[in-house]
């Protein structure tokens, strides 16, 4: 089976189409300004290693479904004859609350729920609807899921997920952790067990996916039990420009000393976090130059950054009562040896000892020294792939 991943936003689409036999991606590529003046499509066709940029106008979503289509199914840049070839598509949405707990099968019912989401991710859960919508309307027909990024978090326990507020304030706004990328904190989870050769079931892991945004997930026994992102994915560990957790009090402080809550909203989501600390970028390759070049500040948002993702190690290691294996992903993840290294230095005490001869490899790779009780392994993440896998099984009524 052929399947299209999409993953739209408000005026910007993402897809991949993905051939479920060998796991490949067939072609990928971007809409851009969907709505605006200068809206266009890269496409990628990926066995050719060939890509095309086509500028044409898209008023909406459905303008821009019918382009992909177009372009997948053309004689020169297309990967397939027709449309017919496409057998399901994967949506990737952002919130799906306390009423998703795993993908699902799109119907009305569930694009209900799905609205009904959507105070909680103003921003997100809209465009992923339009997209939905689209595809509805120029693939009548085709079977499409909705995968969301929060899902994989709705097995944490109530004693992880509650925050201290009254009650009713659960009840009554929805007030709670949820947690994101889930999508790939359980694929990377999930490869973590195929690489140690053993079943989700009987390992206890800590998944770091580090990229601009960052977050820490504890999965035991497959499932998730706590993650560093909150409400938002504001909370956790300092990002590439958000805060990270703070005591909150510092929110009504600044809110007192006369700056408006959506002025504290853009400071803490993106002002802050790493570039905000060292003035210099939020992007960790420039910071790790900086910081050899002597730059104080850049060297410390590194520091914060290891220290906070050490802990929440700790901390998760503890909630399970154990720890068989810590993952590396995202762009931070994968790339970044140093950073990796800074937060395992000091935890061989938890048997967590890694070979810096293996961590400057690249791909999947098991990089921890011999001997060591907890396994350090870098895994790329493929949230897309996942999004397909999670439709295929759906599809196909597994
Ligand atoms: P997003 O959260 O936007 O999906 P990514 O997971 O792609 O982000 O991560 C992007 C970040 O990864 C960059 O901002 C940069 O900090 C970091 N990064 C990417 N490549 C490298 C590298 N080779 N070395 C260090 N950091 C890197």
């Amino acid at each position: 089976m052929k399947i299209l991943v999409i993953n739209a936003g408000s005026s910007s689409l993402k897809y991949q189409l993905i051939d479920m036999d060998t796991h490949e991606v067939m072609a990928k590529g971007l809409c851009e300004r969907i709505g605006m003046d200068g809206s266009n499509l890269q496409h990628t066709n990926v066995g050719k290693d060939e890509k095309t940029k086509i500028e044409a106008p898209m008023h909406d979503h459905s303008d821009a479904i019918r382009m992909v289509i177009d372009a997948l199914v053309d004689e020169k840049i297309g990967v397939i004859s027709s449309m017919d070839e496409i057998g399901a598509v994967g949506h990737r949405v952002v919130h799906g609350a306390e009423e998703f707990a795993a993908s699902c099968l799109i119907t009305e019912a569930v694009m209900k729920a799905i609205d009904k989401c959507t105070p909680l991710a103003p921003l997100h859960n809209p465009p992923n609807i339009i997209g939905i919508e689209a595809c509805k309307k120029i693939m009548p027909g085709v079977p499409m899921v909705a995968v969301f990024d929060t899902a994989f978090h709705q097995t944490m326990p109530a004693k992880a997920y509650m925050y201290a507020l009254p009650y009713e304030y659960y009840e009554k706004y929805g007030i709670r952790k949820y947690g994101f990328h889930g999508t790939s904190h359980k694929y990377v989870s999930q490869e973590a067990a195929k690489v140690l050769g053993k079943s989700p079931d009987e390992l206890k892991i800590v998944t770091c996916h580090l990229g601009n945004g960052s977050s820490i997930s504890a999965v035991d026994g497959g499932k998730c039990v706590d993650t560093s992102m909150g409400f938002t994915p504001l909370d956790g560990v300092p990002m590439g420009t958000r805060t990270g957790s703070m005591d909150p009090a510092v929110v009504t402080y600044l809110i007192n000393t006369g700056m408006s809550a959506k002025e504290v909203d853009n400071l803490m989501n993106k002002k802050s976090g790493v570039q905000g600390v060292s003035g210099v970028s939020s992007d960790f390759r420039d910071l790790t130059a900086a910081a050899n070049d002597g730059n104080d500040k850049a060297q410390l948002a590194l520091d914060m950054f290891a220290y906070q993702v050490k802990k929440l190690i700790g901390a998760y290691a503890a909630a399970m009562g154990g720890l068989d294996a810590v993952v590396f992903t995202a762009g931070v993840g994968e790339n970044d040896s140093a950073t990796r290294s800074a937060i395992v230095s000091g935890l061989e005490f938890m048997g967590i000892k890694i070979d810096e001869s293996k961590n400057a490899a690249r791909g999947t790779v098991d990089i921890s020294a011999d001997g060591a009780a907890v396994k350090t392994l870098v895994i790329p993440t493929n949230e897309e792939l996942m999004i397909a896998i999670d439709t295929e099984r759906i599809v196909e009524g597994e």
